[in-house]
């Protein structure tokens, strides 16, 4: 208690000292007093410490405040930034709430609905409908998207077109936040130029860049495709191979722009000749198939082949010059040839190969003989092979004998194939083979040397002058690098050129003319001399007679061994030999068999003759006796 007031206090009281109760009184209020102090000291003590507290709180908040300040700016950033993004993306996107009113769109997603800025702008309200109002085949687009009715969580992706054409991939993805669906966001891509760009490669990689037919690979599934509908439907499918004939001496002389327009304008009319349903192909060059499906006569294969014929016969012209198409055809059948697309083609291939024999400008049925000579040669193929590089061969030779005074004036060189120590192969079964598969190259290779080599031997024998032809392949003639091969081996061996005389049928004179001209202009500069061999089976035109530097004309075998009994050969024979000797040709006949023969040779002019007569094909050591013999003769 106040001091002060105390003593006062006591000073007026000090007269009741022994009354008790003022006594207790005072000390009460003292008491009070007291404890107001205290509390009074306790509440400054609490204010104290609240307004720290406070303090402290304070600067908590505004700290905080200041964070979520920077987070606020950080997050508008962020939807700033998304926003652009939204409004930059060429996808249409579209946000729906879970009422299916678009919520939010992007200027992709205006574009997508056609909308106005108008409509936008005055707030109404957009709905799924304005969507759904694009598109069109609604109920495949109903199916893809079934699977948000069964989950409204569920993302989808799917495709649909639309009223204008146009092609679309979408995303569809939920809204959720803590689990709780708020909208949807669809996504839609315009694929359309993809999905072109997507088929243009597709057609290119199955047509064929020249006709825009389907190529091989097309060709085999569709094949694929028809021969398992023939099965099912108890049906053929016809399959022609057709292949141009005499198409590479318009590619050279017309050039490669006017071959292109001449493959067009064929593959042009056989399109025309067909049905709607049948396909045709190019597997290349000028090969072409088409697949006939659905046939129950085989007429029907027949009047379309002859349709296709028939249109090549109308001209075609380049740069004013009449050129006649002529196609050989080879046909082949499903299921009876094969029920595989390969074998199929390849069987068709083959008959057009018969087709071509027979004089092209035809069309051939596939046969299995056919096939098994072809499957023998595929045999013979890779023992050929083997055989070339084990260095099988031997060369025979038979006697050419000069008509005059029946002296030995050369050998023709005629090859065969040691298959075994005792199976020799001849050439007819071999050669065409070699022909065809580039093998010719090496058996001519070989040839040339062994024939250098066995002259090279013979200087100063009973052989020594003794000339040597060499059959050699229409092939290897054409080959750029033939002459400068045989220049070679004629140098490696040191012979005497001139004993050297090259057999050539008349397909080796088809080529360009310049360049036959020329490799028989540089083979004389050695003095190897050349004739025409096999002469009266192949074309026999009198311009290459007369225009080329050639030494022997060679009348087949099939002429002369005709004469026995066939008036008409004989009648050949004679005028094959005048129009040689009329040209300067020194006239050579194969096949003598008989000294009547020989002797009707000898008197109509022929110079020089070759047979069994006189002697078949033998081995060196023979020869040598032969010529031994001859000269005994004499
Ligand atoms: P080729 O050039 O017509 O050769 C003549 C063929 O007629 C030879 O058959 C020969 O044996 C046969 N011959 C000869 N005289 C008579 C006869 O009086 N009567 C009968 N019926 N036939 C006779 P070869 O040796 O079987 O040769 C067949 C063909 O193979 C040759 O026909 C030739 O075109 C080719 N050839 C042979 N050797 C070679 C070669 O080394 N290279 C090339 N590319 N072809 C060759
Ligand atoms: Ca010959
Ligand atoms: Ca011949």
């Amino acid at each position: 208690m106040n001091r002060l007031l105390k003593r006062l206090i006591n000073r007026h009281l000090s007269k009741y000292d022994d009354h008790q109760e003022i006594k207790d009184f005072i000390d009460g209020i003292e008491n009070i007093l007291e404890q107001q102090k205290e509390e009074r000291v306790f509440m400054d003590r609490t204010l104290t410490l609240s307004s720290n507290e406070f303090n402290e709180i304070n600067a908590s908040l505004k700290e905080n405040l200041a964070k979520n300040k920077k987070n606020q700016l950080y997050l508008e950033k962020l939807i700033a930034k998304q926003n652009a993004l939204f409004d930059a993306s060429t996808e249409a996107i579209f946000s729906f709430n879970p009422d299916n009113v678009i919520e939010k769109l992007n200027q992709a997603a205006i574009d997508f609905l056609n909308l106005d800025a108008k409509v936008i702008n005055s707030g109404e309200v957009l709905t799924c409908d304005l969507f759904m109002d694009r598109l069109v085949n609604l109920e495949d687009f109903s199916k893809d998207i079934q699977v948000i009715r069964d989950n409204e969580l569920a993302e989808v992706h799917g495709f649909f077109d639309t009223v204008d054409q146009r092609t679309y991939e979408f995303y569809s993805v939920p809204e959720v936040i803590d689990g709780d669906l708020f909208g949807r966001v669809w996504c839609c891509r315009d694929i359309t130029d993809v999905r072109k760009n997507e088929a243009l490669l597709k057609h290119q990689a199955n047509h064929d860049a020249l006709t825009d037919l389907p190529n091989r690979s097309l060709i085999l599934d569709v094949l694929n495709h028809a021969i398992k509908m023939g099965q099912r439907h108890n049906s053929k499918v016809g399959l022609l191979f057709i292949d141009l004939d005499d198409f590479k001496k318009i590619n050279d002389t017309a050039g490669h722009q006017e071959g292109d327009r001449y493959l067009i304008e064929f593959a042009n009319r056989i399109q025309s000749s067909l049905k709607s349903g049948d396909i045709i192909g190019r597997l290349g060059g000028d090969e072409f198939v088409v697949i006939l499906e659905d046939i129950t006569e085989i007429s029907h294969v027949i009047k379309i082949i002859e349709r296709i014929l028939k249109l090549c016969k109308v001209p075609f012209y380049i740069k004013d010059k009449k050129y006649y198409m002529s196609c050989s055809i080879g046909v082949s059948l499903s299921p009876e040839d094969s029920i595989s697309s390969e074998e199929l083609i390849r069987k068709a291939d083959m008959a057009m190969y018969q087709a071509k024999g027979a004089g092209k400008n035809t069309y051939h049925f596939f046969d299995k003989e056919l096939d098994k000579i072809a499957l023998n040669s595929v045999l013979i193929d890779g023992q050929l092979r083997e055989a070339i590089k084990e260095d099988n061969f031997v060369l025979h030779y038979q006697p050419k004998i000069c008509l005059k005074d029946n002296s030995l004036c050369g050998v023709e060189a005629l090859i065969r194939w040691q298959k075994t120590p005792n199976e020799l192969v001849y050439p007819d079964d071999f050669i065409n083979i070699a022909e065809k598969n580039g093998l010719i190259r090496d058996i001519t290779n070989w040839l040339l040397s062994k024939a250098c080599q066995t002259l090279k031997q013979w200087e100063g024998t009973s052989l020594a002058n003794i000339s040597m032809s060499l059959n050699i392949s229409a092939i290897d003639f054409a080959d750029p690098l033939f002459i400068e091969q045989v220049f070679q081996v004629i140098d490696d061996h040191k012979i005497n050129s001139a004993l050297l005389e090259f057999e050539l049928t008349e397909s080796s004179f088809f080529n360009d003319i310049k360049s036959v001209q020329e490799k028989i202009t540089k083979l004389k500069s050695k003095n190897i001399k050349l004739a025409i061999d096999d002469f009266g089976t192949g074309f026999s035109s009198f311009a290459y007679l007369r225009d080329m530097e050639l030494d022997f004309l060679k009348i087949d075998k099939s002429f002369v061994l005709g004469m026995h009994d066939d008036e008409k050969s004989k009648a050949i024979v004679k005028s094959i030999i005048d129009v040689g000797i009329n040209l300067g040709f020194k006239v050579v006949s194969e096949g003598i068999e008989s000294q009547s023969i020989m002797e009707l040779l000898a008197k109509e002019g022929c110079h020089i003759g070759q047979g069994y007569h006189m002697s078949r094909p033998i081995t060196e050591a023979l020869l040598f006796q032969f010529a031994h013999d001859i000269l005994d003769n004499e």
